[in-house]
């Protein structure tokens, strides 16, 4: 008998990879305690960890990966193909961690207009951190359908007032966890966060999957934050 099935008796078929396709070795301590392990070693480690904190608005935020290519690529995967099993890749490693930072909050997630929700199936910010476990309330919803990457910069400055506030009563008194799954000129976490305050929560904290960093000065600059 091979010590991998010792550990994992049950589970006598290796699992596959959702990122690369390839069966999934044993060679690092977590695939060998998670068998249903959903990423590779080799994959997971394309992923560029930032678990970067700091502050918006006064309220703690974390962002965990850099927005590079292979997040990007798995993202892209994610959202546009409605590849849903995708989602157990990002946090993988993370999840308990996480369940527990952010246990007793209730998430509100990145609106996403209900046109591409119908396309893709699914609101992917909310699929994506569903994985928590904690109680979803879309608090924040998009009037209008102006896609994000169609604007300027200037014009993604001003996407609060494509938002509103809804389900107010869900959220007061809460502690809340805002999520989005990319980071890129603050635009839509600032509006959501001014939003999300209105309804008087207990407290706010922002979770992010990852965050594009520009250049080098800009890497400067984030750290500085
Ligand atoms: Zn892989």
């Amino acid at each position: 008998m091979r010590w991998k099935e010792l550990l994992n008796p049950l589970d006598i078929k290796t699992p596959i990879c959702k990122v690369c396709g390839n069966p999934i070795k044993y060679d690092n301590f977590h695939i060998l305690f998670h068998p249903n392990t959903s990423i590779c070693g080799s994959c997971y480690g394309k992923f560029e960890i930032l678990d970067e904190r700091y502050k918006l608005q006064n309220c703690p935020t974390r962002i965990l990966f850099r927005y590079s290519s292979e997040i990007k690529n798995s993202i892209y995967q994610f959202k546009a193909n409605g590849d849903y099993e995708l989602r157990e890749v990002f946090f993988e490693y993370l999840l308990n961690d996480l369940r527990f930072e952010y246990r007793d909050h209730v998430v509100v997630p990145a609106p996403s207009s209900p046109e591409s929700d119908a396309i893709r199936g699914f609101n992917h910010a909310e699929e994506l951190f569903a994985q928590l476990n904690l109680p979803i309330v879309k608090a924040i919803i998009k009037t209008s359908n102006r896609e994000q990457k169609e604007q300027s910069m200037e014009g993604r400055k001003e996407i609060g007032k494509y938002f509103a506030l809804t389900k107010i009563n869900k959220i007061r008194n809460k502690k809340v966890l805002i999520v989005d799954d990319v980071y890129t000129s603050g635009s839509t976490i600032n509006a959501m966060i001014k939003l999300v305050k209105k309804a008087h929560p207990k407290s706010i904290k922002i979770l992010i999957l990852s965050k594009q960093l520009h250049n080098q000065e800009d890497r400067i600059k984030y750290k500085r934050n």
